[in-house]
């Protein structure tokens, strides 16, 4: 539950109660499903009356519908109350190298509907934001939601955020610094932005609608342009002292290895983004090292998609170059274990490509690393999300409000 923080007057009082009533009530809906007015009053320890009367005041709104009736203890059959889809919405924007990603949500965590466009290259700030502004007013005219049902817009960036000004801090593989979308995409106006890092996002995304639902410690893993995690400690997003915790992306996991933009040397970040794996797999095809990628037409165009192919086809010189950013991986992510004790470990975004390839590898370097007290008790995966994962999240930043999280 939310903590509580009581105005003073009595107004405000009786507002914030209320306000704070509906959100228990759409939550326990949302976590258990469909419900009748009488369950509800058993869940949340309200009287039967004011369980009833603000669910009918959630009915009325919109935010939820009857469906079928209930099991009956005796007398009438109840009517159970459910999250009316497609009733109210919000707008969550992942923004990668390469890809932008816009998504519509309802209440009930579903995807309405996805636009994908290219990140403008090189990624010009101002550029981007044209583009994020379009791509919004585009998923919400598709289905012509009225401004009165969006929640909210989140917007997901790799890089570091200040969640109270939206500000983004630092995003070096797009090379943005000190840029503010939160102030600039009022639109339209009086809807409230959120901006997050991209690999929180994930996690978010994992918590509310992916694997980790009841989960309260896991950390997801996001491998793209650049390496980066989300943690939930003790069922919350841990956020560190400066709001940037989770940079994974940093671990040294090799110390004669090359030199990462931080300045250190064999960052895990250098060893297994996916700009690195497609650069080893481009070298191995001049090489004439690989029969399935040297044999290709354009060896410059090879991306992570034809590595992969080659490797599940039987090319072992291909297959190696994954199996060793799974072994770089193993060794970060048995740290990991080690350090904070998760029960899940989800890997995402471009990992999820080559999961099946290397993921009973990657497992066996953390059980060989990790302590045996800690290696036991976690479990390791792909997202079953995969590259949706932060847009998702994004999306789903909003919609926590209205459930009070
Ligand atoms: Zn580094």
């Amino acid at each position: 539950m939310p903590k509580i923080i009581m105005p003073k007057n009595k107004t405000g009082n009786s507002k914030f109660l209320k306000m704070y009533n509906e959100a228990v009530i759409l939550d326990m809906i949302r976590l258990h499903g469909a419900l009748s007015k009488s369950e509800l009053s058993r869940i949340t320890g309200l009287s039967p009356t004011a369980a009833g009367m603000i669910a009918s005041g959630l009915l009325e709104k919109g935010y939820l519908q009857e469906r079928g009736e209930g099991e009956s203890s005796g007398g009438r059959k109840p009517v159970l109350l459910e999250l009316a889809p497609r009733s109210y919405y919000s707008v969550g924007v992942d923004m990668d190298v390469g890809c932008i990603r816009a998504v519509l949500m309802d209440i009930t965590g579903a995807l309405v509907c996805e636009l994908t466009r290219p990140m403008p290259d090189p990624p010009l700030f101002e550029e981007a934001e044209a583009i994020v502004r379009d791509m919004v007013a585009g998923v919400l005219d598709e289905h012509s939601v009225a401004k009165d049902r969006l929640l909210g817009i989140g917007i997901s960036v790799p890089g570091i955020v200040d969640m109270e000004t939206g500000r983004i801090v630092l995003a070096p593989n797009l090379g943005w610094e000190n840029v503010n979308f939160g102030i600039c995409m009022g639109q339209p106006p009086g809807i409230p932005v959120f901006v997050e890092n991209e690999a929180m996002s994930s996690a978010i995304c994992e918590n509310w609608v992916g694997s980790c639902k009841g989960i309260n410690n896991f950390v997801c893993i996001n491998i793209k342009s650049g390496v980066g995690s989300g943690i939930f400690a003790d069922g919350r997003l841990y956020r560190g002292a400066g709001g940037s915790a989770g940079e994974v992306g940093h671990i040294a996991v090799d110390e004669n290895g090359p030199r990462c933009g931080c300045g250190n040397y064999g960052c895990l970040e250098t060893l297994v983004s996916s700009s690195r794996i497609v650069e080893k797999a481009r070298k191995l095809a001049k090489q004439g090292a690989s029969p399935g990628l040297s044999a290709l037409q354009d060896i410059g165009e090879i991306d992570l998609d034809m590595l992969v192919k080659a490797s599940k086809e039987g090319d072992e010189a291909a297959k190696a170059i994954l199996i060793e950013s799974a072994r770089y991986l193993g060794i970060a992510v048995s740290y990991i274990v080690n350090t904070l004790n998760p029960s899940k470990v989800v890997i995402g975004k471009d990992f999820t490509r080559y999961a099946d390839v290397v993921i009973d590898y990657l497992r066996s370097i953390v059980y060989c690393k990790a302590l045996k007290t800690h290696a036991s008790k976690v479990e390791i995966v792909s997202s079953p999300i995969g590259d949706r994962a932060s847009a998702l999240g994004a999306a789903i930043i909003p919609l926590k409000a209205l459930f009070g999280k």
